[in-house]
């Protein structure tokens, strides 16, 4: 209740995968007063710049507000039926893997929900992917191989728990603030250590005790590295590798092999962290996008979870790794199987079990039997015509994805292109057959998975603008139109959120870790009001750590350690293409900037897109500072101002992510990315492109 006597709504905000939680105050102009919810554990009342400024990104200017079909303004019937008759027919002719649904952690669980369930149990293909792809796939495939299950061991109090705190290619000062500043208070109470890896010098090195400006892509050596120091200062827990922990001996011969040299860092360097690791029993390793973003993602997940198994630091008080994911739903993404090689409850697709217990569950006709095209191929797929029809639900590949002028004229050769979506005018959707408007945050009911598997809810505190539908209601809807009425009879998301649930507990005694299961009983008045909890929620435990125990998802119960080996990044610089070029978000804008875009005051924090050149590649180019530099790959090019700075090493420009085609048309970053991935996870390499720079 504020002051005025008008009860405050609780939500979650959308950006981060911290998922602050917020009070939303209606008011008289059709606004929201937005403030810090402080019964929230994620934030407890705190928000960053992003989260304060949410209230002035909304309103109806530029939404799209009613169905489109061929660029003209349809009813709802005819939009869903020319969608429906177009994968039936489509489906028909060319078979189920002939259609795709590329996804985002945008999506509220729901929504994702009941689109996996459309498309792997119905449509049966695996054809569904997510632009959680180009986030965390390569957390997912790393915790799988370690852990059996995509699990994430610890919670964030473990980063004010633990006295040392390594993050790497995390600039979590401006990408999870809320997060950074728990961190920097708990530093300041009791001392803990933070140790950052990351080649570029940013805001996050300003609790630093020790800046490791790694060379790009060599954190494998690092933490093979380590691994082999912490063997040498017996700082290995024997007791628990011999207990709970198979692989060890591999991954350390392996380990022992380490060209330390690759990392580009000083031996006084490699000492210093090595010993602070050795001797800290409480460490936490959190990492992001730098980790994540490569050709060796996997691997370097790995190699981060090796020195926490054989440490035995995880699951227990202020120690783990700990993923730190970019969007709000990336996690619940996960949870529902919103990705091509996963399937619903962290149930495995290609596991005939698996298949069998949420086919079954489903009542499914026609049940995927093998993992669908991830995000990079299923463009491609569209590009040489095997995929026919795409649905693309609230993201923006035109920007977002590597060689994005590829993807351009991949859904121009499609046949058929629908995009769902809050906003009239992106990339993405001028090249929609169909565009669907969808409700966006503050309008739309359902729940959110943050980084540590708190559940909490977002509630609708504003009307839906024009037509706006809920993304689970043309997902439905679509099913229903498509034959299969009962399936998809779902008429809120506290219906889907019990059935999802109901799901999880089939996947809980096939002994997985999703169980929520304890949620699955909640009317709709308790779904209303549920509270912010973390999963597992069963009859017999909600909450806590994993692995605490020692006792892992695998077959035989014991954590994997992987022998791995040192790659470099797939791109090679050659004299043409000389310098290694990073890319990132910054402090204050968001993904391609349709919402944040709109909020004048988080444009004064850095107001265009830039290049964050060394003075030494500034001075042999003969670049001043607020000059425009014209950035060459061999996929595209970009227009982009010049800032000069040694935050970044020479060879090895920044440049952020945010703008678009609307926004600054010359200045889309996602042309200069290649498409290379990583084998295991498909995740993109963002952060090694190759480039040319010179004067423009
Ligand atoms: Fe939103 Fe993340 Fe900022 Fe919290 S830290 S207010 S979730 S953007």
């Amino acid at each position: 209740m504020d002051g005025s006597g008008v009860p405050a709504i609780r939500s979650t905000c959308p950006y981060c995968g911290v998922g602050c939680g917020v009070r939303l105050t209606p008011e008289g102009s059709g606004g929201l007063r937005v403030e810090g919810d402080p019964e929230h554990p994620a934030n407890r009342g705190r928000l960053c710049s992003k989260g304060l400024a949410l209230a002035e990104t909304l309103g109806p200017e530029g939404r799209l507000l009613a169905p489109r079909v061929d660029g003209r303004a349809a009813d709802w019937d005819m939009a869903l039926d020319r969608v429906a008759q177009t994968f039936r027919r489509t489906i028909e002719r060319h078979g189920p893997d002939s259609v795709g649904f590329y996804v985002s952690g945008q999506l509220l669980t729901e929504d994702y929900y009941v689109a996996n369930k459309l498309m792997k149990g119905f449509i049966g293909s695996g054809n569904i992917d997510t632009n959680s792809r180009l986030c965390m796939a390569s957390t997912v495939a790393g915790q799988k191989r370690a852990f059996g299950t995509d699990t994430v061991p610890g919670t964030c109090e473990d980063l004010e728990l633990a006295d040392l705190v390594v993050l790497v290619g995390s600039n979590m000062a401006w990408c999870h603030p809320v997060l950074f500043r728990r961190l920097a208070e708990a530093r300041a109470a009791r001392g803990t250590r933070v140790v950052v890896v990351d080649p570029r010098r940013t805001a996050t090195c300003d609790i630093a005790d020790l800046h490791l400006k790694i060379r790009p892509g060599s954190d494998v050596a690092l933490f093979n590295a380590l691994l082999a120091h912490l063997d040498a200062a017996g700082a290995v827990n024997r007791a628990f590798v011999g207990a709970h922990v198979e692989g060890f001996d591999a991954a350390l011969a392996t380990a022992r092999q380490a060209d330390a040299a690759a990392t580009g860092l000083a031996r006084d360097e490699l000492e210093a962290f090595f010993g602070l690791f050795a001797a800290t029993g409480r460490t936490v390793t959190a990492f992001s996008q730098g980790v994540n973003q490569s050709i060796s993602g996997t691997d370097k997940v790995n190699a981060i979870l090796n020195c926490h198994l054989a440490t035995g630091r995880i699951g227990r008080p202020g120690t783990g790794p700990l993923s730190l994911t970019g969007q709000p739903n990336a996690m619940g993404g996960r949870e529902t199987g919103g990705m091509a090689n996963t399937l619903a409850a962290h149930l495995e697709i290609e596991n005939a079990d698996h298949r069998a217990a949420v086919q079954a569950f489903w009542n499914a006709p026609a049940m995927a039997q093998r993992p669908g095209l991830k995000a990079v191929e299923m463009f491609r797929a569209a590009a040489d015509g095997r995929i026919k029809a795409l649905w693309i639900a609230g993201t923006n590949p035109v920007v977002s994805m590597p060689e994005a002028d590829g993807v351009a004229a991949a859904l121009r050769a499609c046949d058929f292109v629908v995009v769902s979506d809050i906003v009239a005018r992106t990339d993405t959707v001028r090249l929609a057959d169909v565009a669907l408007p969808a409700l966006g945050w503050a309008e739309k009911d359902g729940t959110v998975t943050n980084s540590d598997r708190t559940i909490s809810r977002q509630r609708a505190a504003l009307p839906a603008p024009g037509q706006a539908r809920a993304d689970w209601a043309l997902f439905a809807e679509v099913g229903r139109r498509m034959g299969w009425a009962e399936a998809f009879d779902f008429r809120s998301p506290a219906q889907i959120f019990r059935e999802h649930a109901r799901l999880s507990g089939v996947a809980g005694r096939l002994g997985r870790d999703f169980d929520i299961s304890g949620l699955a009983a909640l009317d709709d008045a308790a779904y209303d009001a549920l509270a912010p909890v973390r999963w597992p929620v069963t009859a017999a435990r909600s909450g806590g750590r994993f692995f605490g125990d020692g006792r892992f998802f695998t077959a035989s119960g014991k954590a994997r350690m992987l022998a791995l080996r040192q790659a470099p990044p797939a791109a090679k610089r050659s004299p043409r293409y000389p310098f290694r070029l990073n890319t990132g978000r910054v402090r204050d804008q968001w993904h391609t900037m349709t919402r944040t875009g709109r909020a004048a005051r988080l444009s004064r924090h850095l107001a265009e897109p830039f290049l964050q050149i060394h003075p030494a590649d500034a001075d042999a180019l003969g670049l001043g500072p607020a000059d425009i530099a014209r950035v060459r790959a061999p996929s595209g090019s970009a227009l982009l101002r010049v800032l000069i700075s040694t935050d970044v090493a020479p060879g090895a420009p920044f440049a952020p992510m945010h703008w678009t085609g609307e926004t600054a048309p010359a200045a889309r970053i996602g042309p200069l990315v290649a498409a290379a991935t990583d084998p295991l996870s498909g995740q993109p390499e963002a952060k090694a492109a190759v480039v040319a720079v010179e004067r423009f």
